[in-house]
């Protein structure tokens, strides 16, 4: 059976309740675990480990990075400052590739939050794959399968799944954050039965198909770039290293601490079938995204910072792109659905 594109609220039949999830201090995290889905074919839905190669792929993705931090730290140690060129390619780095995946995979790709041509979506989706963070079609389909499982068995990724008490929650909290990317939730994800409208569009599936080449740009232009800046090999590799490696440590973090820290610590001001929370360091890092409790409470919203005050640079952009006429049917709940889903 295909699911549907996520154009509404994410289907509740296949969940049981989790019950008042402001009260989760007052609940075990085992109870949660024992509410989970009794669906029958659950038990296929828990996580097995990837295989060797996958495994393999993914630990080099998750500790390259980190070397290159480490290596960027020492360089600065013993022979200086990267100087401020590199400081605004890092920045420029991350912006582009962050907002890839808010906009591109997430609001974009994922909940069809928005609409806009087809090649600017291509685009916007090929920034996302800069990060680093998996090809689009995978990305959006394991994101699905997180709303659609949220906070129960099946959930790719869900901090809360392993049991109570202070050691299997810092074992939760690692699993949400990045241990989940060497099961098999990420090495086979249902592509098919989860994006099947993403897999109509030929842009989409093209930028897909060479996302290897996309980690090597994501990579290589910041090399070129520092190449250019400095005129030597030297610069070349600060470039690589702080525009491409240490950046890509900070976009993986930042995006996997939606998934970790977004689910585990916050507020929720909005009733949601699940733990997630409003978390302003991850919003403000996150260009909007750790406005997590509004998200899932109104899924297809291009808007999560839905007060005011609440900084969302991905809006902002969305918004930008509407009023130049390169977006339109951009989602935002209304007053009633607003208030009716509010916690008194
Ligand atoms: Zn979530
Ligand atoms: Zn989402």
């Amino acid at each position: 059976m295909s699911i549907a594109p996520s154009t509404s609220d994410p289907p509740r039949k296949p969940h049981v309740p989790v019950g008042r999830v402001d009260k989760m201090s007052n609940r075990s995290n085992e109870k949660l675990r024992k509410d989970a889905h009794p669906e029958p074919h659950a038990k296929e839905e828990i996580s097995q480990p990837a295989d060797f190669w996958n495994r393999s792929i993914m630990l080099t993705a998750i500790i390259a990075p980190f070397i290159g931090l480490v290596a960027g730290i020492y360089y600065s140690w013993t022979v200086g400052w990267m100087g401020w060129p590199f400081l605004l390619l890092i920045i420029a780095c991350w912006c582009v590739s962050g907002m890839g995946v808010t906009i591109g995979f997430h609001r974009l790709g994922t909940h069809s939050s928005f609409e806009t041509y087809r090649p600017i979506r291509a685009i916007w989706m090929m920034m996302g794959a800069l990060s680093i963070e998996g090809s689009p079609l995978v990305w959006c389909a394991v994101h699905r399968k997180h709303h659609q499982k949220s906070d129960r068995i099946g959930d790719p990724h869900s901090p809360n799944l392993h049991g109570s008490g202070f050691t299997n929650a810092v074992r939760g909290f690692i699993y949400g954050h990045c241990g989940w990317l060497l099961t098999t939730y990420w090495s086979q994800p249902d592509v098919k039965r989860y994006v099947p409208d993403l897999l109509e569009d030929k842009f989409l599936v093209w930028v897909d198909r060479f996302y290897y080449l996309w980690v090597l740009a994501s990579l290589g232009i910041p090399a070129l770039i520092g190449a250019a800046i400095t005129q030597s090999w030297h610069g070349a590799l600060l470039g690589f290293l702080w525009g491409g490696l240490v950046r890509t440590f900070m976009g993986h973090h930042i995006t996997w601490s939606i998934n970790s820290v977004c689910h585990m610590f916050g507020d929720r001001p909005f009733k949601s079938s699940d733990l997630s929370t409003n978390n302003l360091i991850c919003a403000l890092l996150g260009f909007g995204e750790g406005w997590h409790n509004n998200h899932h409470a109104f899924p297809t919203s291009a808007r999560h910072g839905l007060q005011w005050w609440q900084l969302d640079i991905s809006w902002l952009t969305i918004l930008a792109m509407k009023k130049l006429g390169l977006a339109w049917n951009v989602k935002v709940p209304s007053e009633s659905s607003l208030a009716a889903k509010k916690r008194a």
